[in-house]
């Protein structure tokens, strides 16, 4: 049995015996083996198979992958692709099968990958018209969603994590690699819940876990499974997890002999954990890892945290309805140029910073860039000529690079000095070092020149990469394969003088290779030295000796052409691999300038301002914009809003106003225009100061809130227990609607406690902008130090409201949810019938005193209400007395103080 049928007829076999083979084997590849009777290809096949059983074998047969058995039910299903089934001569063994094409298989590689399904890549590993016997066939490569580096399969403007997982006498280990950039972290978040939290913001395509799960994780593997469903989970055995052999496989893999210089020799977890994605990769790519150059520590001391609520609610990344991309804040800020600018954007954005010093260097360089629109334009037009040079620096060091990347990654790097003489001649800052920094590797953009021809192929095997003048070589065998066309020429018109047939020609077919074809009309004219080779319908073709001759000399050379152009070719691509650093490093550096340009284009076609940022307290925003919404609204219709915060006269804000008054957007801009000043980014505003902020948190009322279908009171309940566990001093508490999704009276109750927390934290309170329908929440300005009320101003009109959008100092009291259902079209008696309901609960909502009821305290039991007269600075009555600024109070809050003193 041979190896070169084009299709896998040849992997079945006739059984010896006959068919009874009681009905369909539970598992065929096991039947068909312990049957054996399988051909030497089978045999093959399965071996491989039983290598790589969680994966879908691409099995090269010809042109074809092949897939089979359960792999090819799968894949028929997910690819759309037609599922045949074949039988031997007995049909006792049916064995279902289903193929692509190798020329377009990487598209159907993508789709299954896409779906979450991991492919063994297994190639023919020798030359078929040379093998003896069976083809020797390897598993070359293993995609799988974390270890993609396909164009078809990668969003070019996100990363590709792939992520491990590992639990270190209690503490927890996550490593992180971008196999297609080459980026190669690791954190020890410090609880679960931030390690959650981690993941969901770095997303990560796959996650390696050890299997079988250790009792510590399986909490953890439950809440990872149903928060991102779509995240591949990869098996990995214990001993993959061994701290002391991950640390030998690092210290290995990176040539060193401690990983002091990366700072994280102290990691023992966050080690255990790279060093066993170190190993799959190893396992997996058969390929250098060398542009996996650094690990890097993912520090959460230096960003701002947001974490996944926060994100989700303030659409960072994505809409919260559909998780589109239009409409979120990238966005609205992405003008990058390139991809890896594009990616460093998303990063940013995900993880702005928290050292004033840190962001200021960012700001100045997009100030920079603000003030020089034309420099600004020259720099984008050359960015625009930058491919994806993190990517195609790593596919050159992976080996899967073609000619057609080389030529992208030669005209990137052609880029460069370009955008370094920009850079250098501007004033001191991260812009002219950043020019300096640029190393502008003229030496490999000119070896790419000299070498890849401008018409290569995506193939590297069929020839036509190498330019002419490169290789001395190439050239002769080049100029002997053009000499034979023209002898080629000069055969066909001799035969054609000596036969007299003037339509004699000379064709070539895979086949028979060179003949002379005849039309029918004329075989009587053929010589006796013509030999037969195939009758046509229209005509008959012959050989001669001559042209078998010239043939073999043709084809040795053709031979020779695609083997010399491929072993040059992998001499280029290896030289540029060895240069790997220097490209990974000019990447970087081109990414964070794109970054730097893409800001500062936002800014000036968007009119935001610098932000001043400091390590102060305060955060004031003068007629600041909500950035993407903006953009939704004509020109200047959007109303800008005032906002100031600050820890001694307005700390918490209660805004108050009817629905669709503008409350919600006016809390996310703050929060925006904050979270965007600290990523380095100029803001939306007339003028903003802000006092860095160490984490924002968003809680969205549960109306708000219907996408993420769960029980919606409970989890607005926890993610408020989780602003109020982990809220600082220097955090901003965004809080919109708490207390919806249950009774009013609960749901105010718990608003009020909530937010008099938040006011009073360590004496201090917290920054908090507070949106409420709830308009008895403003009374807690009457009880509370630092609170004030703010309310978003309507226009009443004949009984009807108009919305102002514009935020002003104080409380409403009144929803006017009713004027709100009118304007929504509720019928006339209805909305009379709900006045004269609201008139009568409001009667009952002051006591005999006009005080708010709710406000009210009420003595814990057991606890002695007298006045203790030793009771020295602990004294309520005292402390209370010690806050009060006298010239501060209006005359209400003086009268209510009384009261709140008498109660005490
Ligand atoms: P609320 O939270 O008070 O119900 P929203 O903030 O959701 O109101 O705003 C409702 C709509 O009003 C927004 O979708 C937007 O179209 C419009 N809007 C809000 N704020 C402004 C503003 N400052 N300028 C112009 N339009 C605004
Ligand atoms: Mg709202």
């Amino acid at each position: 049995m041979t190896d070169s049928a084009p299709t896998s007829r040849a992997l079945l076999t006739p059984g010896p015996d006959g068919p009874g083979q009681p009905g369909p084997a539970p598992t065929p590849a096991a039947a068909a083996l312990a049957e054996a009777r399988v051909t030497p290809m089978l045999q093959q096949y399965l071996a491989i198979k039983a290598q790589y059983p969680d994966t879908i074998l691409f099995y090269r047969m010809g042109d074809f992958f092949e897939m089979f058995f359960e792999d090819a039910e799968t894949a028929a299903q997910v690819l759309g692709i037609t599922l045949t089934s074949r039988s031997g001569k007995d049909a006792e063994v049916r064995i279902p099968m289903a193929g692509v094409p190798c020329h377009s298989a990487s598209s159907y590689l993508a789709k299954l990958v896409g779906a979450g399904f991991r492919v063994a890549i297994c190639e023919q590993t020798e030359d078929p018209a040379l093998a003896r016997g069976l083809v020797r066939r390897e598993v070359v490569r293993v995609v799988t969603p974390g270890l993609a580096t396909e164009e078809g399969i990668l969003d070019a403007r996100q990363n590709r994590y792939l992520a491990a997982l590992a639990l270190v006498e209690r503490r927890w280990g996550l490593a992180l690699a971008d196999l297609s950039t080459g980026e190669f972290a690791v954190a020890e978040p410090a609880g679960e819940a931030e390690l959650v939290d981690e993941l969901m913001r770095l997303a990560p395509a796959e996650l390696l876990l050890p299997d079988p799960l250790p009792a510590g994780m399986q909490a953890l593997a439950g809440t990872v499974a149903a928060l991102l469903p779509r995240l591949c989970r990869t098996g990995r055995p214990e001993a993959a997890f061994d701290p002391a052999a991950s640390r030998e496989a690092l210290l290995a893999h990176f040539r060193v002999a401690s990983l002091a210089g990366f700072g994280c020799e102290h990691l023992r977890a966050g080690l255990t954990a790279a060093g066993a994605l170190l190993g799959y990769l190893q396992e997996t790519q058969k390929a250098s890892l060398d542009h996996l150059e650094r690990l890097a520590i993912l520090e959460r001391d230096d960003v701002l945290i947001v974490d996944e609520s926060s994100r989700r609610n303030l659409e960072l990344v994505q809409t919260v309805v559909g998780g589109k991309r239009e409409g979120s804040l990238l966005e609205a800020l992405d003008g990058t140029a390139t991809p890896m600018g594009a990616r460093l954007l998303r990063r940013w954005l995900l993880a702005p910073l928290r050292q004033p010093q840190a962001i200021e260097r960012r700001l100045s360089a997009v100030a920079n860039l603000v003030q020089e629109a034309g420099r600004r334009a020259r720099l984008r037009q050359a960015l625009a000529g930058v491919y994806d040079l993190e990517r195609l620096n790593s596919r050159v060091v992976l080996g899967s690079a073609n000619g057609r990347d080389l030529l992208a990654l030669g005209a990137s790097l052609a880029a460069l000095p370009a955008l370094a003489a920009e850079l250098v001649p501007l004033a001191p800052g991260r812009l002219p070092e950043l020019g300096q920094e640029l190393d502008p590797m003229t030496d490999l953009a000119a070896l790419i020149a000299a070498s890849i021809r401008e018409e290569a192929p995506a193939t590297v095997r069929e020839g036509g990469l190498i330019r002419e003048g490169y290789s001395a070589e190439l050239d002769e065998i080049m100029a002997m394969l053009r000499d034979g066309k023209r002898l080629i020429a000069e055969l066909e018109a001799a035969e054609r003088s000596r036969t007299g047939i003037a339509n004699l020609k000379v064709g070539y077919n895979r086949v028979f290779g060179y003949y002379l074809e005849v039309t029918k009309s004329q075989l009587g004219q053929v010589p006796a030295d013509f030999i037969r080779k195939q009758t046509l319908s229209t005509g008959e073709r012959f050989i001669t000796p001559d042209l078998k001759a010239f043939e073999a000399k043709v084809l040795s050379a053709q031979e020779r052409r695609l083997g010399l152009e491929h072993e040059l070719f992998v001499a280029i691509r290896s030289q540029l691999a060895a240069a790997s650093g220097r490209v990974r490093q000019a990447a970087s550096l081109v990414a964070e300038l794109d970054v730097y340009t893409a800001l500062a284009e936002v800014a000036s076609r968007h009119r935001y301002v610098r932000p001043q940022v400091n390590g102060g307290e305060a955060i004031r925003i003068r007629e600041g914009r909500h950035p993407v919404i903006e953009r939704s609204l004509p020109p200047g219709r959007f109303v800008p809003n005032d906002i100031e915060l600050d820890q001694t006269a307005q700390e918490v804000l209660i805004v108050t106003g009817p629905n669709m008054a503008g409350k919600s957007t006016v809390l996310r801009q703050t929060a925006l225009i904050v979270l965007m000043a600290q990523m380095g980014s100029f803001v939306p505003a007339a003028e903003a100061t802000i006092g860095v902020v160490d984490r924002i948190f968003t809680r969205v009322g549960a109306m708000d809130d219907l996408a993420r279908g769960q029980s919606t009171f409970m989890v607005e309940m926890s993610e408020t227990a989780n602003i109020l566990h982990h809220a600082t001093d220097r955090s901003l508490v965004i809080l919109d609607e708490i207390g919806r999704g249950t009774s009013t009276f609960d749901g105010l109750a718990i608003a009020w406690a909530v937010t008099e927390d938040l006011a009073t934290r360590n004496g201090r309170g917290v920054k908090t902008i507070f949106a409420t329908h709830y308009h008895e929440l403003t009374e807690l300005a009457l009880t509370l130090p630092r609170v004030k009320n703010y309310t978003v101003a309507i226009r009443e009109w004949n009984d009807s409201i108009v919305f102002l959008h514009r935020l002003q100092e104080g409380g409403t009291s009144r929803s006017y949810g009713i004027q709100v259902a009118a304007l929504a079209g509720v019928p006339a008696r209805v909305v009379a019938r709900a006045k004269e309901i609201l008139a009568n609960i409001e009667q009952g909502e002051l006591d005999r005193w006009g005080e708010p009821r709710i406000a009210g305290h009420r003595p814990a039991p057991g606890k002695p209400q007298q006045l203790d007269l030793f009771a020295g600075l602990d004294d309520p009555v005292r402390s209370r007395l010690q806050e009060i600024q006298p010239d501060r109070l209006s005359p209400i809050e003086a009268l209510n103080l009384l009261y709140e003193l008498k109660g005490l």
